[in-house]
């Protein structure tokens, strides 16, 4: 399993074996339903137990605003800010040519499909500060440039926290070039 090394599977295989508390059925049976019972939402791509999941199922979530990220784990940490009340689409991964991802391998065609039918005023595009990013949402766009959306990316710039001191380059430079006005706030 990702991110549990030789140590910390040893600890949970006798926590599990020595442990009254460890309830290993209930767990099995977790992870099976996890594993089977989990699939991609038909129409965003974050994970779901229906067809349809929790997101869009939601009627309260402000159908004009379609956030596209690249993987659906991309949408967890978003939901957590607690502060985007729209709704999302997960590519599926991003345009990378090295690695041999094109625009027919992600879910732009659903994106267009979507667009047409809830009909956004804006797409957001949270999509990752790097080569790869940049190139996906350049080409998207490039594609909904004729649309009747406005076609936002979020900002890059600052961690919060962090000083000037220890930013990069292209930090600080996509943060200058990304400065908006303080009374906009
Ligand atoms: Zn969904």
């Amino acid at each position: 399993m990702p991110g549990i090394g030789p140590r910390s599977a040893e600890r949970i295989a006798l926590w599990m074996n020595q442990s009254r508390d460890a309830r290993a059925a209930e767990i099995a049976l977790a992870i099976e339903a996890a594993a089977e019972g989990i699939r991609p939402c038909e129409l965003c791509g974050f994970f779901s137990t229906g067809p349809v999941c929790e997101i869009c199922g939601d009627a309260s979530r402000d159908g004009s605003l379609l956030c596209v990220v690249e993987q659906a784990t991309d949408i967890l940490p978003l939901e957590r800010t607690g502060v985007y009340r729209g709704r999302y689409h997960a590519l599926g991964g991003r345009i990378a040519p090295l690695d041999h991802v094109g625009p027919e391998q992600l879910r732009i065609g659903e994106l267009m499909k979507r667009i047409e039918t809830e009909g956004p005023k804006e797409i957001i595009l949270a999509l990752g500060a790097d080569v790869e990013g940049d190139a996906t949402a350049n080409y998207l766009a490039d594609l909904l440039r004729e649309k009747p959306v406005s076609v936002t990316r979020i900002a890059q710039g600052l961690p919060a926290g962090g000083g000037l001191e220890s930013a990069d380059e292209l930090t600080l430079s996509r943060a200058l070039s990304g400065r908006r006005r303080i009374d906009n706030c």
